[in-house]
């Protein structure tokens, strides 16, 4: 698959760059007069050294030898991690209205021994561990909750409604485990506070709002994450996964989501009495061969080894059967992993558009709206992402480590490693419990509730178990003393 941004492991953009030096150096020794050559050679190894001092985060060690002290702690405070679970399950806030969310983070976060700062891009926490010299990573999670009325009938099910920005009461429901994210934030957070002695370096701990908007990652940013702190080396995340087995992850090395653009397309006709279509321009002909055409640019124009998707989401035109409206209004979702064939689609939306009107002599040009700021591909950077993978087979066992397929779903996520050019890594957390499984399993069953859905259900107990253990794990291989356990290249 096409890679058009390039973000490499620092690890192994650094043993490259040694390489390279040693290459030019071991040429001028080669060459150097016999009295010179021992202080050359003394000055290829300082370079040498030099370069790798600037390597920053340490290779990880995947034999996770902290473990069994991971499990002590994860089996002590699994118990208030599934109590702060439920009461967020049941306390859903909508994206950019996570106010209560992030006071509790901030508190758990401050008790923990943190440095907290609130107010990051809306309700954005960001929480500081200064821990001595060493890499910096950046752990997120994710705290809005859907527009969705929760049908599960838990015990802790949400029953809030609110009024949504437009004035509609909407109930309010963690659709998309983004409550499982926060409680597995915290618990990671608390770990890694306790374990001080484990590892050095700085950890920076981010609960992200608006993430259902594809907005609090850039929020975030715009107010400042990356200039009022320390810059991370690598970036971390996790997602629920409601296909997969609770108790297991998986991973997706390279894309694993797509880039998201929206895309408004005005139509304009010549509005008329439905009886006599030939006085008029029919903005609803033209918009309606406009879709068909749209479907074609995934088909005919892009690479068939590139993934994309155009799907038109909303077609709205006209007020009555016999009234020819004077315009169409088309509302796209817009789907790519690779910078070109994002380009190639938005390109070709453009000009059909344009064309489509100018064929059927439309009163006058579409216009096209590209929402800015759209929500990039996350790209798990693969050396990082098969020593996470290798980290977490010793950890849960090979059997609980899967390879999941990319997604054409979205997840600002991306922003962080891109607006850094550092290695990120969101893996997948699954959230089927076992009796789920059973039942799903069963002749005429309904399909496993999906994200969003309200009635999805994440078997919260065995997801925490599992993501603060491999989350943690991961954090400390990352953040490791140097000379503890055998390091291996990523
Ligand atoms: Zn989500």
């Amino acid at each position: 698959m096409e890679r058009s941004d390039p973000v490499t492991h620092p690890a192994l953009r650094n043993d490259r760059r040694r390489g390279a030096l040693v290459r030019r150096c071991r040429y001028v020794v080669r060459f150097a007069p016999m009295s010179a050559r021992l202080p050359l050679i003394v000055l290829v190894t300082l370079a040498a050294t030099a370069v790798d001092v600037q390597a920053g985060p340490p290779q990880l060690n995947t034999d996770a030898p902290h473990d069994a002290r991971v499990q002590a702690f994860v089996s002590k405070g699994l118990p208030t991690w599934l109590a702060t679970y439920q009461h967020l399950h049941a306390h859903p806030e909508l994206s950019l209205h996570e106010a209560q969310t992030a006071a509790l983070v901030q508190r758990e976060l401050r008790k923990a021994g943190y440095e907290v700062h609130g107010s990051i891009g809306g309700h954005g926490v960001v929480g500081l561990l200064k821990n001595g010299r060493g890499p910096t990573l950046l752990i997120r999670g994710d705290m809005d909750a859907l527009p969705v009325t929760e049908q599960t009938g838990l015990p802790y099910a949400s029953t809030v409604r609110v009024k949504n920005d437009a004035g509609k009461t909407v109930g309010v429901m963690h659709a998309c485990g983004h409550d499982v994210h926060v409680a597995n934030l915290l618990g990671t957070a608390q770990l890694m506070a306790s374990h001080r002695e484990l590892w050095t370096g700085t950890l920076m701990i981010v609960a992200q709002p608006a993430e259902e908007l594809g907005q609090g990652s850039s929020n975030m940013i715009a107010a400042g994450l990356f200039s009022r702190f320390p810059k991370p080396d690598y970036v971390l995340a996790l997602h629920v996964a409601p296909e997969l087995a609770a108790g297991r992850v998986a991973v997706v090395p390279g894309w694993a989501f797509a880039n998201v653009d929206s895309v408004d397309i005005t139509v304009f006709g010549r509005g008329g009495h439905g009886a006599y279509p030939h006085r008029a321009n029919d903005p609803i002909v033209t918009a309606a061969h406009l879709v068909t055409s749209l479907q074609t640019l995934v088909s005919r124009r892009l690479d068939p080894q590139q993934p994309g998707v155009v799907t038109v989401g909303s077609f709205h035109g006209g007020t009555k059967h016999n009234v020819i409206p004077d315009q169409a209004h088309l509302q796209l979702t817009v789907r790519s992993y690779s910078e070109t064939a994002r380009r190639k689609l938005l390109d070709g939306i453009a000009q059909l558009a344009r064309d489509t009107c100018k064929a059927f002599q439309c009163s006058k040009p579409p216009v096209v709206n590209i929402k800015q700021n759209h929500t990039p591909a996350v790209y798990n950077d693969p050396a990082l992402t098969e020593a996470a993978a290798a980290l977490f087979r010793n950890v849960l066992g090979g059997e609980a480590v899967e390879r999941a397929r990319p997604t054409m779903g979205g997840e600002d996520f991306a922003r962080y490693a891109r607006h850094l050019g550092v290695p990120g890594l969101m893996f997948r957390l699954g959230t089927v419990s076992p009796a789920a499984a059973k039942r799903s399993r069963k002749k005429s069953a309904p399909p496993l509730p999906s994200l969003h859905s309200s009635r999805f259900a994440p078997d919260a107990e065995r997801a925490l178990r599992t993501g603060v253990r491999a989350m943690s794990n991961l954090a400390l291989s990352i953040l490791r003393k140097p000379g503890s356990g055998a390091a291996q290249a990523p």
